[in-house]
C-alpha cells in the first residue's frame, strides 16, 4: 500500500507526510474512520513512508529494500496485532499472520466481516485477548531490526478485551524512542477512554462519491459509467460496499427489494410465494446486503417524504420508486420499518434461519405499510 495507489484523502495524506518530514511523529496514533473509508491501507502507507530509505515529498520510493518488504507486508519492523477467534490455533496472532497478510493484500479495505469469513467463522466473536497483548509487549522489547522506526499496528482495537487493554495501556503510557503505535479502528465508542486519551486522532472521513467511482473503475474496468456512478452514490463512501454491489450487479438488489415491498403492500407474501424462495437462495452475505440496501433506500424515502429533495441521492429507476414509495411512509410507520430492517440484519449476522426471519419480516412490513 502506497499513498499514491490509494483513492481520495489528498489533504490527509499531505498532512501525514508533512508531519513525518518535519519530525512530528506522534508515539501513538488512532486511524479512525467508517468501514470502507481506507483506514487500514492509509495506516500501512504511513508505516511504509516511515520505513522508506529514500522517501520523496509525496510518497515512499517504492523501490528500496524496505519498500519491497512492505509490498508483502513483511517488513521486519512492522509488528502486527489483530483480532482472532480465541482458543483455536492458540491465542496469539502469529499462527494467523500469513493469512492476515494475504487477506489485506487481497482486500486492503478489509473489515471484520471479511476477516471472519477468511477465518471460516461468520458468527464467532473476534477478540484481541491478553495473550496478544503479551505478544505485543514482547515484540516491543526487541530492537528495531533495521535500526530505524519500529511500528506496532493494532487492527480493530475495539475487539480488545479489558485485560488486553489494560496491558497495552502501560506501553502506551511509556513511549519508547522510535516506536510508533498505529491503532486502526472504526468505532471509537468501543475503545476505553483511557486508551483514547493516549492517542493522537487521525480522523479518516468517508470517501466522496467521486473517489468511490474512481476506485470502482480501477477494480471493475468493464463496468459501465452510469452503473458505476449509481453504485458510487449508493455506497455512501464505502469501498467495500461498492465492491459487493458491483460484484452482484447493480440492479439485482433494487429489483429484489422493490418487488418484495410491492408484494408486502399488496399483502401477497406467504410461504408459497416466490419471494421466499428467492430470498432463501441468496446466501447470508447477500441477504445482509439486501437489508443494508433496504435501509439505505428507506432513508431516501424519508428524505423525499420530508421534502428534503436535494438530499435524496438516487438514480434512474430508484428515483421513480422513491418518489412513489415516499407517499406510503409517515411518522407512524417510519421508526418501525427502520427497526424491523435493522433487527433483521442483526439476526442474519447471528445466523438466524433466513426463511423464518424473512417470513416474519414480511408480515411485519405488511402491517407497517398499511399503518
Ligand atoms: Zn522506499
Amino acid at each position: 500500500m502506497r499513498f499514491s495507489s490509494l483513492t481520495g484523502h489528498a489533504a490527509l495524506k499531505a498532512t501525514l507526510i508533512n508531519n513525518v518530514r518535519e519530525g512530528r511523529v506522534a508515539h501513538a496514533q488512532l486511524f479512525l474512520g467508517p468501514r470502507g473509508s481506507g483506514t487500514l491501507p492509509l495506516a500501512l502507507a504511513y508505516a511504509r513512508y516511515l520505513f522508506c530509505q529514500q522517501p520523496g515529498a509525496a510518497d515512499a520510493c517504492g523501490e528500496c529494500p524496505s519498500c519491497q518488504q512492505m509490498d508483502h507486508l513483511a517488513h521486519p519492523d512492522l509488528n502486527l496485532a489483530f483480532p482472532i477467534f480465541l482458543g483455536e490455533k492458540g491465542k496469539s496472532c502469529s499462527p494467523y499472520l500469513e493469512q492476515w497478510r494475504e487477506a489485506v493484500l487481497d482486500e486492503p479495505y478489509l473489515d471484520d466481516e471479511v476477516w471472519r469469513r477468511e477465518l471460516n467463522g461468520e458468527n464467532k466473536q473476534l477478540t484481541i485477548g491478553v495473550d496478544i497483548a503479551q505478544e505485543v509487549n514482547r515484540q516491543l522489547s526487541l530492537k528495531a531490526y533495521r535500526g530505524g522506526w519500529k511500528v506496532m499496528l493494532i487492527w480493530l482495537p475495539e475487539a480488545m478485551n479489558l485485560q488486553a487493554a489494560n496491558k497495552l495501556l502501560k506501553v502506551l503510557e511509556e513511549p519508547e524512542e522510535r516506536t510508533v503505535f498505529l491503532l486502526v479502528a472504526h468505532q471509537a465508542e468501543h475503545l476505553l477512554p483511557t486508551i483514547l486519551s493516549r492517542v493522537q486522532l487521525v480522523k479518516v472521513p468517508a470517501l466522496t462519491e467521486a473517489d468511490v467511482l474512481e476506485e470502482l473503475q480501477v477494480r471493475f474496468p468493464d463496468l459501465g459509467e452510469a452503473e458505476a456512478r449509481a453504485i458510487a452514490i449508493r455506497s455512501e463512501g464505502d469501498v467495500l460496499e461498492a465492491t459487493t454491489m458491483a460484484e452482484k450487479g447493480e440492479d439485482e438488489l433494487f429489483l429484489l427489494f422493490r418487488d418484495w415491498l410491492r408484494a408486502c403492500y399488496a399483502r401477497k407474501v406467504d410461504l408459497t410465494s416466490g419471494h421466499m424462495e428467492v430470498f432463501n437462495k441468496l446466501g447470508r452475505e447477500k441477504q445482509k446486503a439486501l437489508m443494508r440496501y433496504a435501509l439505505y433506500l428507506m432513508r431516501q424515502c424519508v428524505l423525499q417524504w420530508q421534502g428534503a429533495h436535494p438530499l435524496v441521492v438516487v438514480a434512474g429507476e430508484e428515483r421513480d420508486f422513491v418518489e412513489k414509495f415516499a407517499t406510503l411512509v409517515n411518522e407512524r410507520n417510519i421508526p418501525g420499518i427502520r427497526e424491523e430492517l435493522e433487527t433483521a440484519h442483526y439476526h442474519l449476522e447471528r445466523n438466524a434461519n433466513p426463511k423464518v426471519l424473512f417470513m416474519d419480516l414480511s408480515y411485519r412490513m405488511m402491517g407497517l405499510l398499511r399503518a
